[in-house]
């Protein structure tokens, strides 16, 4: 069976909409907050926890599993769903953000990027062929274009940046030939509104199933995400579903929503939970406080995930500071849980007419965390020095 989607319902008052993704492996309803499986899994959590939770779709990262332990062995071993053990839907990226991303980038040229391993050191090369082959050997059903990734705030760079993603796209939809996966096509352009107009126009030509509205949430000021997003949305077909890639903040799934977002994705919820960090409908606390030593309450009283059914806080403290893995694993369930149940919320609220209501009513309990903005400063910060460095241009 191939990729369809379908918009059950648009919102009135704005760029909202309910929707649903059918693939070869169930339906993914929309929208919808995915969950980051990097290595083949959700760090510390089982199949069937996703399942309870509510997960509907997972993320795994095609350079990751093309290093260790290879696309080959993942073939012959009946392909990702089986491998992992989690039969529902599955993204895979196709390795270009990691690539751009790595310390000791070698070269990128037309035909691809050189790179080194960051395990071993050896070298290797994606190219976007060679991207969709791996994708195709994993056999994830929602699969990504190969992007070049540049500075969101650097315009010569992204014009240069943009003319290859476009001209990379169209060497992926030739080299893709599973009818059973969607390919999805990613924007680029950074900031810029002509050329996010300019990669919206291109790759809406070539007709993709589904678009990812890469390039943002890496560092840029969140206005400028919003605004970006103001301009590009409307340029994308309304019976196709828009991605955007790396946004998880609970404040930000709201805002994307209400400007057409349909999926995200993001690492932070099982990487703050590792931390002890946990999400509330006040804002994120940090388990290991000393104010929670004595705390009797679950994280949060009206969560029904399994953590807050049993425990405390006070014991979840216990279990962090002892470096007890049960700790991280009951974090990364309530965190998860937190995303995955807002989303469903927002995704009610738009079938009922409430979401501007819920919106409010959410943001004006919860208090967002401004460090997460400093990491993605430090993260753009880094990522330019490094292409001034070796000249990636
Ligand atoms: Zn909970």
């Amino acid at each position: 069976m191939g990729f369809t989607f379908e918009v059950e319902k648009p919102d009135e008052t704005c760029s909202a909409r309910a929707g649903v993704m059918r693939t070869a492996h169930g339906d993914i309803p929309t929208p919808l907050f995915a969950p980051v499986g990097t290595q083949a899994t959700v760090k510390t959590l089982t199949p069937d926890e996703l399942i309870e939770i509510g997960t509907t779709l997972i993320l795994a990262n095609t350079y990751h599993l093309y290093l260790r332990p290879g696309a080959d062995i993942i073939a012959r071993l009946g392909g990702l769903h089986q491998f992992m053990g989690w039969s529902g839907p599955i993204l895979t990226d196709s390795g270009g953000f990691q690539v751009f991303s790595l310390e000791g980038l070698r070269r990128v040229s037309e035909e691809g990027v050189l790179f080194r391993s960051h395990i071993d050191g050896s070298e290797h090369f994606f190219s976007p062929e060679k991207t969709i082959e791996i994708q195709e050997k994993l056999g994830a059903d929602i699969i990504m274009a190969f992007d070049e990734c540049a500075d969101p705030m650097d315009y010569d760079y992204n014009k240069l940046a943009l003319e290859r993603t476009h001209r990379w796209a169209e060497r992926c939809l030739r080299a893709h030939t599973r009818t059973d996966q969607a390919l999805f096509g990613i924007l680029q352009g950074g900031i810029f509104p002509e050329l996010r107009r300019k990669s919206a126009e291109f790759l809406t030509s070539l007709g993709f199933p589904g678009y990812a509205i890469g390039g943002l949430s890496v560092g840029e000021p969140k206005e400028k995400t919003w605004e970006t997003l103001d301009i590009t949305v409307p340029l994308l077909p309304t019976d196709a579903p828009r991605y955007l890639m790396g946004v998880g903040a609970p404040e930000d799934l709201f805002e994307g929503v209400e400007r057409g977002i349909d999926l995200f994705d993001c690492a932070l919820p099982t990487r703050l939970a590792r931390n002890g960090a946990v999400f509330t409908s006040r804002g994120r606390i940090n388990l290991r406080k000393a104010e929670f030593a004595e705390d009797s309450a679950p994280i949060e009283e009206v969560c029904e995930c399994y953590t807050c059914r049993r425990f405390s806080r006070a014991y979840l403290r216990h279990l962090l500071k002892a470096r007890e893995i049960l700790g991280l694993r009951l974090n990364t369930i309530h965190n998860v849980h937190f995303l995955t149940n807002l989303v469903r919320r927002i995704r009610e609220s738009i079938l009922d007419d409430s979401f501007s209501a819920l919106k409010r009513e959410f943001l004006s309990q919860y208090v967002p965390v401004a460090d997460d903005t400093e990491q993605r400063i430090k993260g753009l910060a880094r990522r330019r020095a490094r292409s001034k460095q070796e000249g990636t241009r």
